[in-house]
């Protein structure tokens, strides 16, 4: 049975990249859909600074159904329903009812705070295929201080006990900062004691709230650390480990099975072997409470808005999305890599950090091997 992958509820999941060598359209494989921003909490990393007010220019639920009709002109993707906080969204149970009726699987990225025994068995009862929800520590101070919200880490897990109890299958999502590096394999632990199908680790895209904890992002030989430790501790655990938003993972990966001498193949990796580290714009888009379509929603890029465009014509002539899906278009390292077809680096960190997404991925230390052997690279320039 294929088993839904859930990211972030901004990201994308493991899919088979999409390249499209002839400069067809690759499927949509996956639609974050931002059905609200508002939120009962005030996590300090969020992209969307989101607070329990409604937003206005939220799509009405008349529209929200005339854009689930055109979901399946992009491909068969899989709709993960976020926020801001879904269940915040009074039409929740009809719109994923709605969108399964389409054919479409859907899965859900919830803080599970709101979850008590009747909303998980109507969650159940709608046709959510999994939850994702965020733990970023392993105990309630280290969680709840990230988060910015005391007793939540509490009430995630009360939600996830109730999930459980009606049978909905659900992921942990961790963000890696400097604050909690610490205890990452106690969170790991934890997910895998609470019984969690799969635990995803993001790595912080400073946008949004995020933007001002810059501080907290680890650096480009830290990420190298935990990519690597990531790679190793995969093999002790059944439990589904998937790096998310963390692009040179399968750099990484490939790079270690040489050594290793194991190929990259679907019964040595699974998914993994297929996926790209990268699906923005390529497998993979964001669309807002609004209706703006970006490529995900750590990258603000306004590729189109589905109350003026057809959303399957966005997903199929955005010029970012062109852009995306083109190596050419890449500067800097990325451009060049051998592994670009399976990374790309993270195009949100390279706008916000780098001042345009099409710029080189600024955390990874690799050096591409048409660069080592030419011009320097941004960096080595900005090094003098
Ligand atoms: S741009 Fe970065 S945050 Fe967005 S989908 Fe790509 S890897 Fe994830
Ligand atoms: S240089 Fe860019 S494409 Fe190559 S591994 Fe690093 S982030 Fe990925």
């Amino acid at each position: 049975m294929h088993r839904p992958e859930i990211m972030h509820p901004t990201h994308p999941a493991s899919h088979p990249h999409n390249a499209s060598p002839h400069g067809q359209t690759p499927p949509l494989r996956l639609i974050a859909w931002e059905i609200t921003r508002s939120c009962n909490l005030a996590c300090q990393h969020c992209r969307a600074e989101a607070h329990e007010e409604p937003y206005p220019g939220e799509l009405s639920t008349a529209e929200a159904k005339a854009l689930i009709d055109t979901f399946p002109e992009t491909g068969n993707p899989v709709i993960i329903f976020t926020g801001g906080e879904p269940l915040m969204r009074k039409d929740i149970f009809e719109l994923v009812p709605y969108a399964r009726a389409k054919g479409l699987r859907c899965v859900m990225g919830t803080n599970g705070t709101r979850i008590d025994a009747d909303m998980a068995a109507r969650i159940k009862e709608s046709g959510i295929q999994r939850c994702s929800i965020s733990i970023d520590g392993p105990d309630a101070p280290s969680h709840d201080d990230f988060r910015g919200v005391p007793g939540a880490f509490e009430a995630s897990l009360a939600g996830i006990e109730e999930l459980k109890k009606a049978g909905v299958e659900f992921q942990i999502n961790t963000t890696v900062t400097k604050h909690n590096m610490p205890f990452f394999k106690k969170v790991f632990h934890l997910a895998e004691d609470i019984g969690a199908a799969a635990w995803h680790i993001f790595l912080l895209v400073p946008t949004g709230r995020g933007d001002a904890i810059r501080n907290e992002i680890i650096n480009a030989q830290e990420y190298e650390e935990v990519l690597n430790w990531f790679y190793d501790f995969r093999k002790t655990t059944s439990m589904h480990l998937k790096a998310t938003c963390a692009p040179h993972y399968y750099r990484i990966m490939r790079q270690r099975a040489r050594e290793e001498g194991i190929k990259v193949n679907m019964d040595n990796f699974g998914l993994d072997a297929m996926t790209r580290g990268c699906l923005g714009g390529t497998g993979f888009c964001f669309i807002s409470h609004t209706g703006q379509v970006q490529p995900c929603g750590f990258l603000e890029l306004d590729c189109g808005q589905i109350k003026t465009t057809r959303f399957p014509d966005i997903w199929t002539s955005s010029p970012q999305f062109l852009a995306l899906r083109d190596q050419s278009s890449y500067e800097g390292k990325c451009g060049v890599c051998e592994y670009h077809k399976v990374c790309g680096g993270c195009r949100a960190r390279a706008h916000t950090m780098k001042g345009h997404y099409l710029k080189e991925e600024p955390l990874c230390t690799y050096i591409p091997r048409a660069v080592d052997n030419q011009a320097p690279t941004d960096k080595q320039e900005e090094k003098g």
